[in-house]
């Protein structure tokens, strides 16, 4: 029996926690033999023709990362209703010749969220491709949302195609719930420096949540914590999409202690 191979495509891809994450599922569900994952760099100029090719060479599916999510839209034959309308895919499946898109970024938020979002005041920062997934998710489950972003043009178009308020000068303690989509505080640098937020301006009641994941805690969720807030860091939101996507390709639900343990041990 032939392996059935997953990938991670990505550029730059070397850093990916997701190699391990997926391989350690694997093989906790019994099909290390059957499946494999692995991580691929692209180039963007490389993303569609490699993709084309990737059932022939026996991959089932993969996972897309920055810079390709529009890019894996837009290769693929059928798309599902939450893709198309964030306007980005992270998941690919390959049957024979044709390509299904999927987005499991907005699920995987949601689901990392510890309680659900409706009715509350939702503040999301960025308005990149993760914003999208993010403000998507939090409409369609009833929060009330606001952005706010570096480049405030960027929200106001965002905004305009999916909903929500662009905010300029929001007061983080206004809102039950702070997710952060930039990629502030990804090279060292400190979010505070480049964020509407305040070390001290977080209070308990609220849930802050960081997509950028390295420092454990970062230095926003440090901060959080300390004023008593509930947090939810980037491992968890990676997991927790991870492991919808594994369920698409195996048909199974995977371990979240074994993905999460994997990719903290990275
Ligand atoms: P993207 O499409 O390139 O968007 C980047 C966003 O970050 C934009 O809103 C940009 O603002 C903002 N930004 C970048 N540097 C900034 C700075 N120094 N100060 C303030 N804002 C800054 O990227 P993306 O796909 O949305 O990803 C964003 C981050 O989320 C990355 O760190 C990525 O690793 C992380 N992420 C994590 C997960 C997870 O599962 N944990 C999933 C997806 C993404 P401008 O518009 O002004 O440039």
């Amino acid at each position: 029996m032939s392996v059935k191979r997953l990938a991670v495509l990505g550029h730059p891809v070397a850093h990916s926690r997701s190699p391990a994450m997926h391989n350690a599922a694997l093989a906790e569900l019994g099909l290390a033999g059957e499946w494999s994952y692995e991580a691929i760099d692209l180039a963007p100029d490389e993303f569609e023709p490699r993709v084309r090719a990737m059932a022939a060479e026996g991959f089932a599916g993969a996972n897309v990362t920055v810079p390709h999510k529009g890019a894996a839209l837009a290769v693929a034959d059928t798309l599902s209703e939450t893709a198309r309308e964030i306007g980005a895919a992270n998941t690919l499946s390959f049957a024979g010749e044709a390509i299904q898109a999927e987005n499991t970024d907005a699920q995987g938020l949601l689901d990392a969220l510890p309680g659900l979002p409706a009715g509350r005041r939702a503040l999301v920062l960025g308005a990149g491709g993760a914003a999208r997934a993010v403000v998507w998710g939090l409409l369609r489950e009833g929060a009330e949302v606001d952005v706010w972003n570096r480049t405030p043009l960027r929200a106001a178009h965002l905004c305009g195609e999916l909903g929500g308020t662009q905010v300029d000068a929001p007061s983080s303690d206004d809102y039950e719930l702070v997710v952060n989509t930039t990629a502030a505080g990804l090279h060292g640098e400190d979010p505070f420096a480049e964020l509407p937020l305040e070390p001290a301006g977080f209070v308990s009641g609220q849930t802050v949540v960081d997509l950028v994941y390295g420092d454990r805690p970062s230095r926003l969720l440090a901060a959080a914590q300390s004023a008593g807030a509930k947090t939810v860091d980037g491992i968890e939101v990676l997991v927790r999409q991870g492991a919808l996507s594994l369920e698409i390709w195996t048909g199974r639900a995977p371990s979240l202690d074994t993905m999460r343990d994997a990719a903290v041990d990275f």
